[in-house]
């Protein structure tokens, strides 16, 4: 087996998102425009309720999937399917987005930490336009690994035998929150043809020998096993990888397709209140 490297170290990008919520972008920013078949990465991390507030009102997406891990707090999500769903701490949220959903995401606090991330996976060009999708996780549904300093709960994929509860029949999502006690070693066999990424958010590590600080993003490099040692402190991470769709990549904020006249088609759709085709009781916030 080889280990993957760190192929790329990404800084992440301070956004204001939504109606004025701060996230940190790394995936979606001009030095990763994306990282197929991941379209988009924001990390939220604050207890200063400016920074989030506001929420996201009612807004569209189409093409793709957000997959939403609440590490801290408690969001209400309402859409235009008609689900209405609480995420809270440790709890984690699919929506397949295909042709159209309007929906909004509204903090449900009004201090304390709210803390978490989403991913946008993307969809191949035959899903982009079926039918939505949405499925909501809480903290017990995801199952943990636990032992010897090593904590890995799996929301995609699998670790150890421990299966997560989440699939992605298209790319083979594997989506792991990685909690480390000081000096422990993960390792992790992961099919070379994966596109692979972790975010440390606590603590810090070394990757293949090569030092992962607090808040870092590293793309990795090819390679069919991972392996982290944590820092003296310990570290908490995600660890992401998924396969690439190898389709062209159209993008206009919240719509992802594949060409650039099926994105005129998605705004003409929302302008013309044709996005949301499934059409289920809709809900405003
Ligand atoms: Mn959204």
């Amino acid at each position: 087996m080889s280990a993957r490297q760190i192929a790329k170290i990404i800084a992440a990008t301070a956004v204001t998102e939504g109606a004025g919520v701060t996230v940190h972008r790394t995936i979606g920013t001009p030095a990763l425009r994306n990282l197929d078949p991941f379209l988009m990465l924001d990390h939220f991390s604050s207890d200063d309720p400016d920074d989030y507030i506001a929420g996201f009102p009612d807004h569209p997406h189409r093409g793709f999937i957000t997959l939403t891990y609440m590490l801290d707090g408690h969001m209400l999500h309402r859409d235009s399917m008609g689900n209405h769903g609480d995420l809270k701490a440790g709890g984690a949220q699919w929506m397949k987005a295909a042709s159209g959903v309007i929906h909004s995401e509204m903090p449900q606090q009004t201090a304390g930490l709210m803390r978490g991330f989403q991913l946008w996976i993307n969809l191949p060009g035959k899903e982009k336009m079926s039918e939505p999708a949405y499925q909501e996780f809480s903290a017990t549904a995801i199952p943990e690994y636990n032992n010897s300093g090593i904590r890995v709960r799996v929301l995609c994929g699998e670790y150890q035998g421990v299966r997560g509860p989440i699939e992605d029949p298209f790319t083979q999502v594997q989506y792991f929150d990685v909690r480390l006690e000081a000096t422990a070693q993960f390792r992790h066999a992961l099919p070379a043809d994966l596109q692979a990424f972790v975010y440390v958010f606590e603590g810090d590590a070394r990757l293949a020998d090569s030092p992962l600080p607090q808040h870092s993003f590293a793309v990795l490099s090819g390679g069919d096993a991972i392996e982290a040692v944590a820092g003296g402190k310990g570290a908490r991470f995600i660890l992401v990888a998924g396969r690439p769709l190898k389709e062209p990549i159209a993008q206009y904020g919240p719509f992802v397709m594949n060409t650039t006249d099926e994105i005129h088609q998605a705004m003409a759709d929302y302008r013309d209140g044709r996005l949301v085709q499934k059409k289920a009781a809709f809900i405003t916030a």
